[in-house]
């Protein structure tokens, strides 16, 4: 996906709004069909069936009927692919639902020649077609690959609109040097290479963030509906628009770099969304270490490692191996002794056996890369169960 800025005129922009509107609404109408629907139930209605829906609608309403019809036909087609893909058994996906105004603002165009087109008109400036809209101008801040067959238009909630031309991003080629990296997702670091490299998620400036503490402040104080508020939660939205901005850019130019550089990429098969759900427990059961936990979940979703992950596999299909976490961050990757008391401190490893030190997601990434076969017998403590089954480190991807 490559992103560009949208520079709509004022009046472009209230068609746009309109896009979107229309757009969300015939989504949520294929949402709120599809939640009635159940197993032993008729179907509910196909992709053809609410496109009539959708005529009979247009008839109702003149405020749809004013719309686009390519607008609102691809949202319902989008709504169908999503629905296909979550009964997909081999790779299902979150069941789509509803969509909010002002959070997921954004319409689909597709059909390029006869829906759309894109040119450049010079060394800054291009044009994208939009129904309705007429050529609206964009920030020419890369080129726009020459194969795009559709866009989306989006605007955040800074206000801003962008558009992104979907191409399948092109696998870059293997190096062929028979060479395996291990990346290691840090605390300390965003991720560290089995190299020793290490890599840094841009995020907010020291300044930025005091900025943003400051507004957070004010934005606290400041009467609901009021002008002040509206500012405030603007400022606050370009900043963390801009923090979103920097990483995707870092997630796209390292995930390029390491998949030019190694045949083979492996990482820790983590669900972060399972690190970072909430340590507060409940009333009965209060969770423990919930201060540190805390800290860490910013850590881990600052550090973009996802989005990362999900590039990598994007430009290096079939290349990114997954490896099962257990114990590379206690292990010595020299003499391979597992043990917790090894891990001197959240960034240095100190092996209790054979004395080698270094930083402890470096020695874990090198791990990572060797896709070592651990068992939990040896100098093993406090990291788990005792009993626990001896397993392969290694997993096909
Ligand atoms: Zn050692």
């Amino acid at each position: 996906m490559s992103r560009y800025r949208l520079l709509p005129t004022p009046a472009q922009q209230a068609v746009l709004r309109d896009h979107c509107g229309h757009a969300r609404y015939v989504w949520n109408l294929a949402v709120e069909q599809h939640a009635h629907w159940h197993l032993g139930r008729k179907g509910a209605p196909g992709y053809l069936e609410q496109c009539r829906q959708l005529t009979a609608a247009r008839a109702e309403h003149p405020w749809l009927a004013a719309g686009s019809q390519t607008v609102q036909q691809q949202a319902l087609r989008d709504f169908a692919r999503a629905m296909t893909a979550f009964f997909d058994p081999a790779n299902p996906a979150r069941r789509p639902s509803w969509r909010k105004a002002g959070r997921d603002e954004g319409f689909r165009i597709v059909g390029r020649g006869r829906q759309w087109d894109v040119r450049r008109v010079s060394r800054k400036v291009g044009l994208v077609w939009v129904p309705k809209a007429g050529w609206v101008r964009f920030r020419w801040s890369r080129a726009v690959p020459p194969d795009v067959k559709s866009y989306r238009v989006t605007m955040d909630r800074a206000g801003r609109w962008h558009v992104a031309f979907a191409v399948i991003p092109a696998p870059v080629p293997a190096p062929g040097n028979g060479q395996a990296v291990g990346i290691d997702r840090g605390v300390t670091v965003s991720a560290a290479l089995s190299t020793g490299e290490m890599l840094h998620c841009p995020a907010l400036t020291a300044r930025e963030r005091t900025r943003l503490r400051r507004l957070q402040r004010t934005l606290a104080r400041a009467k609901r509906g009021s002008n002040r508020r509206g500012r405030v939660k603007h400022a606050i939205a370009r900043l963390k628009a801009r923090e979103t901005d920097r990483r995707r850019d870092w997630a796209e130019k390292v995930s390029t770099g390491i998949a030019r550089r190694f045949d083979v990429i492996r990482v820790e098969d983590l669900q972060i969304k399972n690190m970072t759900r909430s340590a507060k427990g409940t009333r009965g059961d209060p969770g423990r270490n919930v201060r540190q936990k805390a800290g860490l979940n910013r850590g881990i979703l600052g550090s973009g490692w996802g989005l990362l992950v999900r590039r990598l596999e994007d430009k290096a299909p079939g290349r990114v191996e997954k490896i099962r976490p257990a114990f590379t961050s206690q292990r010595c990757s020299a003499c391979g002794q597992v043990d917790g008391n090894s891990r001197e401190s959240q960034a240095v490893f100190r092996c209790t056996a054979c004395g080698l030190a270094g930083h402890a997601d470096v020695n874990a990434a090198i791990n990572i890369a060797a896709g070592h076969a651990v068992t939990a017998r040896g100098g093993f403590r406090e990291a788990g169960p005792a009993n626990r089954e001896p397993q392969l480190l290694l997993q096909s991807a």
